[in-house]
């Protein structure tokens, strides 16, 4: 039988929470364009009229949800700011006046998302959310990211929906999810693999010794590449990551889906194309349904550039249906000069030293 996906849908995302334009002390690449460019390529690929896409709307949340995952004093800075109208936090987050409605909206989305899957209305289903989500801890904003949507659903999924099976995030934006994993450092039943550029000249965070801790230990996995990795080497990271999987066997899969190792990436400085989030999409998908019967969800976190970004979406959705998937002419460049396959297997080498006492599955 053919799978059914769910894509949450919600134009507030493409209106609201816009950056203090015009500003000349900042300007934010995570703008509502985003989820427009988005929307406007799906709209013009028919998308929508496929009767296998279901769409989908965000939860209405109430706060207590949010508090599951962030302090009280986060919660209200961020009302605070917002209902002052504007406001910035560090150097990455901005605040406008509707910022504490659309964060809590991109919660009530992920929401959504995971439980029409695991309620079985849908096989697989994608959040289109924003702003996003896994940088941000739970006293602060950071990364251009409010709440942490990923581990707010979790965490409401544990405490208000009694689900207390395994869970696996995989978190392929091209930054380190640090948000997320201080949530599962500790927890042996949620494992966090990241996959992320990383500075190995001068060190950055998300590091390959970073493993958990506790009963936690070997659940958290970092799988850090160098800058212009390409789609020739980009999924190297399956080797490690399906025995786990497989070992691990969770209920559910959740992917961080971030798209800065786009190779025209404003922030990410990776070389992808869409190519890569296709074949990635379709690897995971076979796996979920090897191991938990398809249950799949795809959340929104980075990727900026407005012409590549709904490509790489589109081509994420292209896998999950099953269907061809011709990346568009701009993409065909050759980055064959960029290649890092020793980068890469040195990388491997270190981590299977790391993970061997964690897991059987790995040598
Ligand atoms: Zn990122």
């Amino acid at each position: 039988m053919n799978n059914k996906i769910g894509i949450v849908v919600d134009y507030q995302f493409a209106s609201q929470h816009k950056p203090p334009y015009p500003h000349p002390a900042f300007f934010s690449y995570e703008n509502p364009l985003r989820i427009a460019s988005i929307l406007n390529l799906l709209e013009e690929k028919k998308v929508f009229e496929n009767k296998r896409i279901m769409k989908l709307i965000p939860r209405t949340i109430n706060e207590s949800i949010i508090r599951l995952a962030h302090s009280q004093y986060h919660i209200d800075t961020i009302k605070r700011l917002s209902n002052y109208g504007n406001g910035i936090l560090g150097e990455e987050v901005f605040i406008s006046k509707n910022t504490f409605e659309i964060a809590k909206k991109a919660i009530g989305g992920t929401i959504e998302a995971i439980e029409a899957v695991l309620e079985q209305r849908v096989n697989q289903a994608f959040a289109l959310v924003r702003p996003p989500g896994h940088h941000a801890l739970r006293e602060t904003a950071s990364g251009l990211c409010i709440f942490n949507n990923i581990a707010t659903s979790l965490l409401y999924l544990r405490e208000k929906r009694n689900y207390k099976k395994k869970i696996a995030i995989i978190d392929i934006d091209d930054h380190f999810g640090d948000g997320i994993a201080q949530y599962f450092y500790e927890d042996p039943s949620v494992l966090y693999f990241s996959v992320h550029e990383f500075d190995f000249v001068d060190g950055d965070i998300g590091f390959i010794t970073e493993l958990g801790t506790g009963q936690g230990k070997g659940s958290t996995i970092n799988f850090p590449i160098p800058h212009d990795t390409t789609d020739q080497n980009f999924l190297e990271f399956f080797d490690i990551l399906t025995p786990i999987l497989y070992e691990f066997k969770p209920d559910l899969i959740i992917v961080a889906a971030g798209f800065d190792m786009y190779f025209a990436d404003q922030i990410g400085n990776c070389s992808l194309t869409s190519n890569s989030y296709y074949n990635f999409s379709k690897r995971i998908l076979e796996i979920s349904k090897n191991i938990c019967d398809g249950k799949l969800v795809f959340v929104l976190e980075g990727g900026y550039n407005l012409i590549g970004l709904p490509y790489c979406v589109y081509a994420v959705l292209k896998a999950l249906l099953n269907e061809q998937y011709n990346q568009p002419i701009f993409e065909r460049i050759d980055f064959g000069k960029y290649y890092k396959k020793i980068e890469i297997d040195k990388i491997q080498k270190i981590l299977r030293k790391l993970l061997k006492n964690h897991w059987k599955s790995i040598k």
